[in-house]
């Protein structure tokens, strides 16, 4: 891609320093990963940027782990990290840090800013500190140990360094502001006591630097011009600035913070306590599973680092926040791939063809070209052709829907490069009726792609010979997840593993025609309708065992006009359903308004109508309204009997139950001790209205006792002032 004409805020920014002289045209950039877990497509976009930028402008980019944590960090993933940056292309030079050897250079930061008036040592518990931080329209209140002397602080905080108190006893807290708007400035916390060994610096530490003290300290440290992180740090960057202009000693001019938009993927989860939880539920192989949005992943499944790159550039740089389609992805790597990877041909799911007027035990040998008409690039492979061959079992329909193109009794095909073949009769199994075999004509006068006079074939499908087939092990790798925005299914209550699409990993023994034993593990090749597969570099041993992984299927035209034929169907049948509710419910309207004049459908219905306002005290149009078909009549009886008041019965079943019916897609049978035990809540005053009808719809939805959903829900009133208000005040707490 051409740099020159790349442009975002980001560069603009860069740009303009450079121009100004600001860091007297220094450029330096730091892509600083915590080396808890493996990095990810996510990733990759910063690493772009960052690096990007860095070689854009003539600077220098960084790779600083951000290592100020004991909990959950590794040399293992120190070491990947490193790895996965080379491999997408990038060199760090010289310039590789770690803000854990920073520790000592911080402490003295912290110290000065102690000394300056600026940092206490609060005793609080971190309980205490966060309920007296106020909320979002209250201001905070100060620590009473907000005033504590320097010689007392600095006392405190070497004492704190000494290891002399457990975890949590002390934090050293920046002196802001407790009503600051922003309340990152509500004197937030720079270390905290925590006695845990780190994977670099062992017990030597016991006190560590919270992020927002570690990173700016480091950016400065190290002369960083731009401190590029994505949006969710916008908020930090007051306490960066605020920071760096307060610490004595820091050298001017100071780096800066910028804010960009994260990458989000459909069908994947980026987080990696997330894809870390995947790993160690088995759900996946490792962090390396082909199947994973890491770059360790990509690779295995033989994604280019050039494709990664590519899709970093094509997404671009913004500062608002979307979501990527994985089709935009998949797309992209396919047309890295396109130049990259040889056509041959392979069948993953056979099915064996016959030609019955081919001679037994002759073959011909086919040439056919390596690359398609698009790709210019010569060379051809011969291919064997034979009187057994085999084909997709999906590019055969016993039964074919309208518009198929493949085979079908009575129906023809052309074989890629080969002949027109007609089917003209099935083999099956004879126990379980399978078909087992295809008998079939081939067409002489059609070889090679030849259509004689007045004969169209307009589908063409793929094929092995079996007499020269190899077996091949075919990895069919999928999206991970069958849902577009798992993120989105774990905030409503789903679990990760129940997201994972089951089809993610189909592992096949298909058939490949002989050129395919001659690729070398690690290269590219492109199996004629199936998709890029890679030659798996530890498994695939020419001669041996061939193991090939699928990189990306490629695009199904058919199965994508079927899906798009299912969603017109849907489309039709959602409204057709409409059409008739509508009609329904002006069959319903026009007999509501004088039912009690309309006669009862049955002799028992008419009697029950009689006892309802007899025995009940109903009216005549509630009785009539009630009696219309029996199981509303039995519903109603039934829970007045179940200690239901008869008048509140008739207005829940008539009101609400019935319109639940219409609006519900599915609805099971309402018990009526179920209904009359909702209806007593009502009463009793224990839930409200709308929520008992929410109740109701769950009821009707799922089966479920009021009781349990109104405990799960949470739906119970509450009355006690002080209840609701902790409850509020929990909910202000979890979301500044
Ligand atoms: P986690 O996934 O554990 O929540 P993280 O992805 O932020 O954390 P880091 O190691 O801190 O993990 O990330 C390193 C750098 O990569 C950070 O500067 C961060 O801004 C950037 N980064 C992380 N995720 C994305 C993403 N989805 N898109 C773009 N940049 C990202
Ligand atoms: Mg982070």
């Amino acid at each position: 891609m051409d740099s020159e004409r790349r442009r975002d805020f980001i560069r603009e920014i860069v740009r303009r320093d450079v121009e100004r002289g600001t860091y007297g045209g220094r450029v330096v950039t730091r892509w600083p990963p915590e080396p808890n877990g493996y990095p990810h497509i996510g990733h990759a976009k910063s690493i772009v940027l960052n690096f990007g930028i860095a070689e854009e402008f003539g600077g220098r980019c960084h790779l600083r782990f951000d290592d100020t944590n004991p909990e959950g960090e590794s040399m293992e993933y120190v070491e990947a990290i490193m790895r996965d940056v080379r491999w997408l292309g990038y060199d760090w030079g010289e310039h590789l840090y770690f803000a854990s050897d920073y520790f000592e250079q911080l402490y003295a930061y912290a110290e000065a800013l102690i000394r300056a008036g600026k940092a206490y040592v609060c005793s609080l518990s971190l309980e205490q500190i966060r309920a007296s931080r106020g909320s979002v329209t209250e201001p905070g209140t100060p620590s009473p140990y907000r005033e504590r002397s320097v010689e007392e602080n600095l006392d405190l905080f070497r004492r704190m360094r000494a290891g002399e108190f457990p975890d949590g006893a002390h934090v050293l807290r920046a002196k802001i502001d407790m009503a600051s708007p922003n309340m990152l400035l509500r004197d937030p916390l720079l270390y905290r006591i925590r006695h845990k060994a780190h994977y670099r610096r062992g017990t030597e530490w016991c006190i560590y630097p919270m992020y927002d003290f570690a990173h700016c300290l480091s950016d400065a440290i190290e002369g960083v011009t731009h401190s590029i992180c994505t949006l969710e740090f916008e908020n930090n960057r007051a306490l960066y600035d605020w920071i760096l202009e307060n610490t004595p000693g820091i050298e001017q001019p100071r780096p800066h913070q910028y804010e960009f938009a994260r990458l989000d993927l459909s069908y994947t989860v980026m987080s990696k306590r997330k894809l870390k939880a995947l790993v160690e539920a088995g759900v996946v192989s490792g962090w390396d599973d082909p199947r994973m949005p890491t770059l360790a992943g990509l690779r295995r499944r033989g994604v280019r680092p050039e494709a990664i790159r590519a899709f970093c550039e094509r997404i671009g740089v913004t500062n608002v926040n979307s979501t990527v389609d994985m089709a935009l992805f998949e797309h992209t790597i396919r047309e890295d791939l396109n130049h990259e990877a040889p056509r041959l041909m392979a069948v993953a799911r056979p099915l064996k063809v016959v030609l019955e007027n081919w001679p037994e035990g002759e073959s011909q040998w086919i040439d056919a070209p390596l690359w398609p008409r698009d790709v210019p690039r010569e060379g051809t492979r011969a291919v064997p052709f034979g009187r057994e061959l085999w084909i997709e079992r999906t590019d055969f329909r016993e039964r074919p829907p309208e518009g198929w193109r493949r085979l079908a009794p009575g129906r023809e095909v052309r074989l890629r490069y080969a002949y027109v073949i007609r089917c003209e009769g099935l083999e099956r199994d004879p126990e379980t009726g399978e078909v087992t075999a295809l008998r079939c004509r081939y067409l002489p006068e059609t070889r090679g792609g030849r259509n004689p006079e007045g004969r169209t074939v307009e589908g063409t499908i793929h094929w092995v010979s079996c007499a020269h087939a190899q077996p091949a092990e075919l990895q069919l790798v999928d999206r991970l997840f069958s849902v577009p925005d798992p993120d989105a299914e774990l905030a409503a209550g789903r679990q990760l593993t129940e997201l994972v699409h089951p089809g993610s990993l189909e592992v096949v023994t298909g058939w490949v025609e002989p050129r395919v034993a001659e690729l070398a593990p690690g290269e590219r090749v492109q199996f004629e309708r199936l998709g890029y597969f890679y030659a798996a570099p530890e498994q695939h041993r020419p001669g041996e065992r061939l193991v090939f992984v699928r990189i990306v299927p490629l695009k199904d035209r058919w199965a994508a006009r079927e899906q798009e034929r299912a969603r017109e169907a849907l489309e039709r049948a959602r409204a057709e359903k409409a059409r008739e509710k509508e009609q329904q419910r002006r069959r319903t309207q026009q007999a509501a308004r004088r039912p009690e004049e309309l006669p009862a459908p049955s002799p028992e219905l008419a009697r029950a109508r009689e006892r309802f306002m007899a025995r009940w005290g109903l009216g005549a149009r509630e009785a009539a309204l009630l009696t219309r078909e029996d199981e509303t009549a039995a519903l109603f009886e039934a829970s007045v009997e179940a200690g239901a008041p008869a008048e509140a019965a008739a207005r829940w079943i008539l009101n609400e139950v019935a319109g639940l019916r219409r609006q519900l897609e599915v609805c099971r049978p309402l018990a009526p001790e179920a209904l009359a035990r909702l209806i007593g809540l009502v009463e009793a005053g224990r839930i409200g209205g709308p929520a008992a009808k929410r109740v109701l719809a769950t009821m009707l939805e799922t089966g479920e006792d009021p009781e349990a959903i109104v405990e799960r829900e949470g739906l119970e009133r509450i009355d006690d002032a002080g209840a609701l208000e902790a409850q509020l005040e929990a909910i202000w707490a979890a979301h500044p």
